[in-house]
């Protein structure tokens, strides 16, 4: 169906004050909210607003909270799709779903597009090409591509796109014109953990001995995602124990929990036939 080809969000609710930490990341991307806010105000002097950034770092770190938060902070439509959704797609069919994409954001200028996992699309065009494989991607790419260059700079139309892996990127998607701006968002340090602890604790009905701090150190290398997990395992092991209060023994279990889960993940690295 037509509305399963991209996501369409005309009110976003999510704000910077949802995203914890990440605050040089929220520094730089604020500027992409007052560009949405206000373009006139950039481009009296015939300076060109980006058409585009791309936001760079591991699984589960909030980029796409954080690229949300550009919407709901500028008040302006939300579209995303994400780069996976274009594996094995029928000939045709990707191209066909980039232009729809920007056809209907454009006509809802000012607004986002996000796309999750650009990687999927962009990687380098030259790379470890088997013989009449891949030509579906590599027409969705070009599309986008076309797509990013057929739009004016004061469209109001702003791109955000997110990878883990920019080293594989085809260069063209880097090039001045396209995502020419790169925002770093990295793991969050202990300090981030207990700021994003402290958002995904505030719903939350908490013993007095739960603390986001000691929560944080005991998390090292956990993401945003990771975080918010632990939260909501808490709250269920908790409630199975008819608890009234979700104390740090649920924490512990949650903790242990999460842990497991990612180990597993990771062993799975070549899935067996
Ligand atoms: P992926 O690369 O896997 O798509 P991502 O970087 O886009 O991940 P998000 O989808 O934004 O990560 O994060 C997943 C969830 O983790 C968010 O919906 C939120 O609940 C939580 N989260 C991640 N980072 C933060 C953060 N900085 N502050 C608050 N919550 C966060």
């Amino acid at each position: 169906s037509r509305a399963a080809l991209f996501d369409a969000e005309n009110k976003v609710k999510i704000t910077f004050k949802d995203v914890a930490g990440l605050e040089e990341a929220k520094e730089e991307i604020q500027e992409i909210v007052e560009f949405l806010k206000n373009p006139t105000k950039f481009t009296i002097l015939g300076g060109k607003i980006p058409k585009g950034a791309l936001l760079v770092g591991p699984p589960g770190t909030g980029k796409t909270l954080l690229a949300k938060a550009v919407a709901g902070e500028a008040d302006v439509p939300f579209f995303s799709l994400s780069g996976s959704d274009f594996v094995e797609m029928f000939v045709g069919v990707g191209a066909a779903r980039v232009r729809d994409l920007f056809k209907q954001a454009k006509a809802k200028a000012p607004c986002i597009i996000f796309i999750d996992e650009i990687d999927a699309i962009g990687r380098s065009r030259s790379r470890g090409q088997m013989p009449g494989g891949n030509d579906e991607r590599e027409n969705t790419l070009n599309s986008l591509l076309v797509e990013m260059d057929g739009f004016a700079t004061d469209s109001g139309v702003i791109i955000l796109a997110a990878t883990n892996r920019p080293d594989i990127l085809d260069s063209a998607l880097l090039r001045p014109g396209r995502f020419d701006r790169q925002i770093s968002i990295d793991k969050p340090d202990i300090n981030g953990r207990t700021q994003i602890f402290g958002v995904h604790l505030g719903p939350l009905s908490l013993a007095e001995d739960i603390d986001a701090r000691k929560l944080a150190a005991q998390t090292p290398g956990f993401a945003g995602a990771e975080i918010a997990n632990v939260c909501n395992e808490a709250a269920l092991i908790a409630a199975r124990r008819n608890k009234k209060a979700i104390d740090m023994q649920d924490f512990n279990d949650a903790i242990d929990r999460v842990i497991g889960g990612l180990e597993k993940k990771n062993k799975i690295i070549s899935p067996e036939e």
